[in-house]
């Protein structure tokens, strides 16, 4: 990976093109909206239809379902662009590298043409529900039922810190379909917003960071729930295709964490090269350099092993320790050198005008969800 012009050798000429057009559409049309969405603490919801017409959403879905035809590379470059644009509360990553493979791989062929279309247009904003208020690291513990009632399910329960919880019209709700069976009676439900009567949003949550995210409580009392809305059409199959999406969803994290290093790194370059003290730019002291080159190196490094787990990913032969492994490494990565560049800014680094003061409350959050950094450490260990 050449850090100056963020080329890596799994990137192909499409993945170039999607790069710099991404690149181009956020910072000309959305950069100049962002602070208005972080003083409102949600985006527009206009916004996923204009990604959808742009193309950035569910690049990688084949066209058949109505997605891009492209492949995790260009999930990973957006999630890497977003992130170095410091665009980091847009939901995309979940609503396509997660929400709509979890549809793509584990959905039936009805579900597959009665969702992913809509989800790549951006008619339907697509959201994970697993985390409860008692649970969350332990998904086994989950209280959520689905209870089978004549020919639908009934679905009552809780869901809390769900990204995308305010614009989200499709809703994969993890949930007991059989309680005595643990992680065996575990099932995803799709849950269709538009109408479903006993469904309610609660709270858009305060955040430390991330505040144009509209993470959200969700609540479920006796919605109703067709059986064809089951993921794969089966019950009890959740807790196999919850592990099988996971090692993805720790390699977008990771990708942000990569693309918001990258970002930083570059705008602490520049500043400190203009900010002066002492008669002299901030770069020319001798602690700024090597701090820096730290950064750098550190940075370097981070997408290096990141490029590593993206083409064993392409492969098929990404591990669920190695994702462990760079979610867990990359995203505390990301917390030193997000630390070390709002330092390096000065008082202005802690002033949310500033790309990297934002940058900082956002990767704080990294090292929380998708799984926290200790239960990474906790997988990585069972292989020891
Ligand atoms: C901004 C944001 C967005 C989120 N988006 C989503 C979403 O879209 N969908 C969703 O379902 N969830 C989402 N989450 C929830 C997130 O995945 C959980 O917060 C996370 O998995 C941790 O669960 P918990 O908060 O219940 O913490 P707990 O599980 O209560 O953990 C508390 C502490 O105990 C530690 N701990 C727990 N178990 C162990 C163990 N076995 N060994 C060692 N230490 C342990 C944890 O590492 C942590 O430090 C989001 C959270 C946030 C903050």
């Amino acid at each position: 990976m050449q850090f100056e012009n963020l080329k890596s050798d799994w990137m192909n000429e499409d993945h170039v093109m999607f790069q710099d057009a991404a690149t181009k559409y956020l910072e000309t049309e959305w950069k100049p909206r962002a602070e208005g969405w972080r003083k409102d603490g949600i985006m527009e919801r206009t916004v996923w239809n204009e990604a959808g017409e742009m193309g950035l959403l569910c690049a990688s879905v084949p066209e058949e379902y109505g997605g891009a035809g492209g492949d995790f590379g260009h999930e990973a470059v957006l999630s890497l662009i977003q992130n170095h644009h410091n665009m980091a509360s847009w939901g995309q990553s979940i609503h396509s590298g997660i929400v709509a493979h979890y549809i793509l791989n584990c959905g039936t062929e009805e579900q597959k043409k009665r969702w992913l279309p809509k989800m790549a247009s951006g008619e339907m904003v697509g959201a994970l529900a697993m985390t409860e208020p008692s649970t969350g690291s332990d998904v086994q513990g989950i209280k959520t039922k689905a209870v089978k009632d004549g020919n639908v399910y009934r679905l009552n329960g809780q869901k809390t810190f769900i990204t995308c919880g305010q614009h989200a019209d499709i809703i994969l709700v993890a949930c007991k379909t059989n309680p005595e069976e643990g992680s065996k009676g575990v099932s995803l439900i799709a849950v269709e917003t538009e109408g479903a009567e006993g469904f309610t949003r609660g709270r858009n949550l305060d955040k430390v960071g991330l505040k144009a995210a509209d993470t959200s409580e969700l609540f479920f009392d006796n919605v109703s729930v067709p059986p064809e809305n089951i993921l794969g059409g089966e019950e009890n199959q959740g807790f196999y295709q919850m592990m099988g999406q996971l090692p993805q969803e720790r390699l977008l994290i990771a990708c942000g964490a990569v693309g918001a290093m990258e970002g930083a790194v570059r705008k602490t370059i520049e500043y400190v090269k203009e900010r002066k003290a002492f008669g002299k730019s901030i770069l020319d002291f001798q602690n700024t350099k090597f701090k820096l080159a730290e950064c750098k190196t550190n940075t370097v490094v981070a997408r290096t092993f990141l490029d590593s787990c993206i083409e064993a990913h392409l492969k098929g032969e990404l591990s669920v320790e190695t994702a462990a492994m760079v979610k867990y490494w990359t995203t505390d990565m990301q917390g030193k050198v997000l630390d070390e560049c709002v330092q390096l800014h000065g008082g202005y680094g802690f002033m949310m005008e500033y790309d990297v003061a934002e940058m900082w409350t956002d990767a704080r959050v990294q090292r929380i969800y998708g799984g926290t950094n200790e239960i990474m450490k906790d997988l990585i260990s069972r292989k020891l």
